[in-house]
């Protein structure tokens, strides 16, 4: 048996990490130290004795959750350099600028930090962990983000973890400032377009980052259209509908919470629009209302259908019968952008559904575009789960 924080894997069960897979899960272990604490920092070993990895233990299925291949202390060093490689992709991918202060940091296994999720909005980071190791590590992170991040453009950080850690019923640590907290400024941009960003009470860290790309490809399609944003949330698609120049904008959200954050937004860039409308009402139940035709463009973006594998098959009927609802009602001419943003469902199994929905609406559909998550979201070579969000853009006649 090896010293404290070590783990021996069973033979054959290092095959996934010699691939740089960055997960142990619990059946492949063989050997563990006695008293390992969930949190702790394990190096990670082949049946031979061969060093795999280092990474945070964690009780469930997936036991280890690897920082790093190199046999390296999981230190302030570490994470310095592992946020001034995910700092560079942004900046490289020029998505930091005056008029983008809204971009995502740190997005998990896709910047080599199982765990650990940093939004940035203006001059506030929000931090989120995942896994009881970064919770740990978290005041590290902060000292690292500090450095790497230019003072002038990071003032305050905010920690928002209770909901994501409640399984651990960690009471050591509360949501709130591990830097600055006085005068935040909760308004940031987007490609030119103000949002006012509620990292307290808002779902995930406040806002959904990951859409940015194709809410501009929906303000290129917008001229003079008459657009339904539907699952609305913050109004992130109607914002660029608007400034697109669309015709009308219609946002619709069940929560009348989101109605009022977008109809805060619209009036943030573009004071009393008499364009943009919006209720707080069932996506379905407003798709089956409207009239024929009272739309040529419409956004369908649903939460996650299916959260677990166990749940594809009714996820799947779910997208069906949201499409056809919509391919039912659009006009002639009209385009739908459709997402899912489920992990568990394949970008196949999901064309497969809105094909399923569009040969029951009998219309003729094309695929204009494929969409995908942007690349301050991305996809580790290596950790293909971490792709989640796919989207169809649909010609409809
Ligand atoms: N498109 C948004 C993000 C959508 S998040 C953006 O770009 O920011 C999903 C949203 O769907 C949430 O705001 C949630 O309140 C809403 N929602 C969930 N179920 C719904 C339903 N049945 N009808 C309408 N909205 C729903």
């Amino acid at each position: 048996m090896k010293n404290k924080g070590e783990i021996i894997l069973k033979p054959t069960k290092d095959n996934s990490l010699r691939r740089f897979h960055p997960w142990v899960f619990s059946g492949a272990i063989a050997h563990a130290s006695e008293g390992l604490q969930e949190g702790d920092v394990v190096k990670v070993f082949a049946n031979d004795g061969a060093f795999l990895g280092v990474g945070h233990y964690q009780t469930g299925s997936i036991s280890v959750r690897i920082l790093s291949f190199e046999d390296e202390p999981i230190d302030r060093d570490f994470y310095l350099q592992r946020l001034t490689e995910a700092y560079r992709l942004r900046l490289k991918a020029d998505l930091i600028r005056p008029d983008n202060t809204i971009y995502r940091l740190v997005y998990g296994e896709g910047d080599n930090l199982p765990g650990l999720i940093i939004d940035m909005y203006g001059n506030t980071a929000v931090v989120q962990v995942h896994t009881v190791g970064m919770n740990r590590d978290r005041h590290l992170i902060v000292e690292a983000l500090q450095e790497v991040v230019p003072s002038h453009a990071i003032e305050h950080i905010f920690y928002k973890s209770e909901a994501t850690l409640a399984y651990t019923g960690d009471r050591e640590f509360r949501d709130g400032y591990l830097m600055g907290g006085d005068k935040v400024n909760p308004v940031a941009v987007e490609n030119g377009l103000k949002f006012h960003i509620d990292w307290l009470r808002g779902q995930k860290t406040g806002f959904f980052i990951d859409q940015r790309e194709n809410r501009k490809l929906v303000e290129r399609y917008a001229q003079d259209r008459r657009v339904l944003n539907l699952f609305c949330y913050t109004g992130g698609f109607s914002a660029y509908a608007l400034r697109g120049g669309a015709r009308k904008v219609d946002s619709v959200d069940s929560s009348a919470k989101a109605v009022m954050l977008t109809n805060e937004n619209i009036r943030l860039n573009f004071g009393e629009d008499a364009r943009h409308g919006s209720c707080s009402e069932d996506a379905f139940k407003f798709l089956k209302k409207i009239e024929k035709d009272a739309y040529d463009l419409i956004i369908l973006d649903p939460p996650a259908f299916a959260k677990h594998r166990g749940a594809i098959k009714n996820a799947l009927q779910g997208y069906r019968k949201l499409n056809l609802a919509a391919l039912e009602k659009i006009a002639p001419g009209g385009i739908i952008f459709t997402f899912s943003c489920s992990q568990a469902i394949t970008r196949e199994q999901f064309r497969v559904a809105v094909f399923s929905a569009a040969a029951l609406s009998r219309r003729r559909v094309r695929i204009m575009y494929q969409l995908e998550q942007p690349v301050d979201h991305p996809i580790n070579m290596y950790h293909p789960e971490g792709e989640y969000l796919k989207g169809l853009v649909l010609y409809v006649v």
